[in-house]
This record gives C-alpha cells, structure tokens and sequence, in this order.
C-alpha cells in the first residue's frame, strides 16, 4: 500500500500522469480513492480559487479488495492538503498488537538531534544483514492467498521492526521532555477559536459548491488567514522562548 502526496490527479492532462499510470502498473497495484470517489480535491490553495486531487492511496489487489470506505477530511484545517482515510475489513491484526506490546520502545521518544548517526547507520546496516528474507517469499506469485506465505511475511515483518527497534534503542538517547512536537503552546488561548472559525467556514465553502467569490469565498478566504496568522504568531513566540533558554544557558556556562 503507498499512501500519501502524489502531486498527481488521476487524470490524463497531469504533469505526472504518464510516470504514476506506470508505477501503478509495474507494481501491480489499484488507486483505490479513484475507484471509490468521485469529484473531491485533496489540496486546495488558500484563496480557493485551485483545488486538486493530488493525494492517494494505491494498494495490491489483495488490499484492495478489503478497503471498504474511503473519506476525505475536508475539515482538517492545519494543512493546505485535505487527509484521505480508508476503512479496510477482514484484516487480522491481532499478531501485531501483540508486537506492539512485547516492544516497549516502541513508545519511547527518541533524541535524534542528538544521536550518533553513523553509529546507528553502522549498526542497523551490520543488524539488518542478519535477518533472512524467507526463502518461501522467492518463489511467490503476485495473486498469492498462500497462508505459509502469508505468515513468513508477518514474521519477517516482526524481525525487521524488533531489529530497527533494537538498534534505535541502542545508540539513540530518549527524549526526556515527552511534549509532543504537534503540540503548540498556546494554541488554546491564542489559536483554537480562530481555528474553529476556519473550519467552519471551511466546510460551509464546500457545500456551496466551492464558490470563486462572493461572501462564502470571502469568509472562508479571510477566517484560513486570521487562523494562519494566529498560528504564526503562536509558533513564532515558542521559537523565542526557545531562543531565550538557549542564550541563558550558554550565558550560565561563561560565568
Ligand atoms: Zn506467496
């Protein structure tokens, strides 16, 4: 499955029609939003006047099969591109829940800024070479149901994520400040109700039919500002304090 930002519509006039048609081709795989949904955009640019349908997802026939819905979340605010999401069914992730609690760095938060990066390259390279790709897996046809297939990719999955895990743990220190980096401080005072206007109008462009003026335009146009700028300001005023904590800690380290 690859999800994400394709800078490409499904659609013959794309810049990037002709390389995506083969990729999709050459890896055997289905753009699943395209044969669900029909006249969304997935980026819209801030004055409303260019909207596009550039995000996807695109899955093997076997994926494909299990997706049952796909959505667009016009509502979220925080980026020019809209989120795609998809409901897939009859999935058995049980084995992988039971990974994800055996691995408890798994949750940990680590210090790349301040990690030894060619340590860990060296390592994870040195580490990786000892995981085998399943014998089984050379051989296997791109319609295979095969449960023994199915199973050496999960355990070949589990090694590999153990294994980078592992090698993280190991040569990456752990943040000790578990604020989140999507947290901005402020928001709340400063930033959630401009965000909630934005929103609101956002939405309300949208059923109108994504109007290129007039009062719908206008507000949605004029709330996405009045919210950019609050969020500006809000971020601006943590890289200060950041910048502040910095010089008295080097200012400490003089005296
Ligand atoms: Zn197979």
């Amino acid at each position: 499955m690859v999800i994400g930002d394709f800078n490409c519509a499904y659609d013959t006039s794309s810049r990037f029609y002709d390389s995506s048609m083969h990729f999709i081709a050459d890896n055997y795989l289905i753009c699943s939003d395209a044969q669900r949904v029909s006249d969304i955009f997935t980026y819209c640019r801030d004055d409303g006047l260019h909207t596009s349908w550039i995000d996807h997802v695109l899955c093997s026939k076997i994926l494909d099969d299990r997706v049952k819905e796909i959505n667009i979340h016009y509502e979220y605010q925080t980026s020019d591109h809209k989120p795609l999401a998809l409901k897939l069914t009859g999935l058995d992730l049980i084995s992988h829940a039971n990974i994800a609690t055996q691995m408890t760095h798994y949750n940990a938060k680590y210090d790349w800024a301040n990690a030894d990066i060619d340590q860990y390259r060296n390592t994870v390279h040195s580490e990786l070479n000892k995981v085998d790709i399943p014998r089984c897996m050379f051989d296997c046809s791109h319609n295979c149901d095969s449960t023994q297939h199915f199973s050496a990719i999960d355990e070949y999955y589990t090694q590999l994520i153990t294994c980078i895990g592992k090698c993280t743990a190991a040569c990456v220190p752990v943040l000790k400040n578990r604020n989140n980096a999507h947290n901005v401080p402020g928001w709340s005072d400063l930033v959630k109700d401009k965000h909630d206007i934005a929103r609101a109008s956002f939405l309300e462009w949208v059923v109108a039919g994504k109007p290129r003026c007039g009062y719908v335009h206008k507000m949605m146009c004029h709330t996405r500002a009045e919210f950019k700028l609050a969020l500006r300001h809000c971020k601006a005023a943590e890289e200060q304090l950041r910048a502040d904590a910095r010089a008295s800690q080097l200012a400490d380290k003089h005296n």
